[in-house]
């Protein structure tokens, strides 16, 4: 049997999987937006091209290592929230919700009322 803090589809408060606090969960819903750029394909700075934005003069220097950090924690697998361009979307993605634990910001992906991230 599951500790009685243990992360849970039903529980708002649990031990948080990123900080390990006993922390209030936020629950999110999960909707989606179409990949609007020219390819169609989900975005990934990465290899010589995130090198190229680690030099690149047209960002300040805390502007590109702030773009590099986030593009090393993509590719390294991270799933967290971020503010991007507001879209207008009624594609709700039935079947997955996120929680966002109040006292790190650690975000958990749950699929069919399971957590899949972080394992
Ligand atoms: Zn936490």
């Amino acid at each position: 049997m599951k500790a009685a803090t243990a992360p849970a589809f039903d529980r708002r408060h649990f031990d948080c999987p990123h900080c390990g606090a006993l922390a209030e969960q936020v629950w999110l819903n999960a909707y989606a937006a179409p990949i609007a750029n020219a390819e169609g394909l989900p975005l990934r700075i990465a290899g010589a091209g995130l090198e190229q934005l680690r030099h690149n003069p047209q960002y300040p220097p805390e502007v590109r290592e702030r773009k590099v950090a986030y593009w090393e924690r993509v590719n390294g697998g991270a799933v967290f929230l971020d503010r991007w361009t507001p879209v207008e979307t009624d594609l709700f993605v039935a079947g997955m919700e996120l929680s966002v634990c109040r006292t790190c910001f650690g975000t958990a992906v749950w699929l069919g009322g399971r957590m899949i991230y972080p394992n």
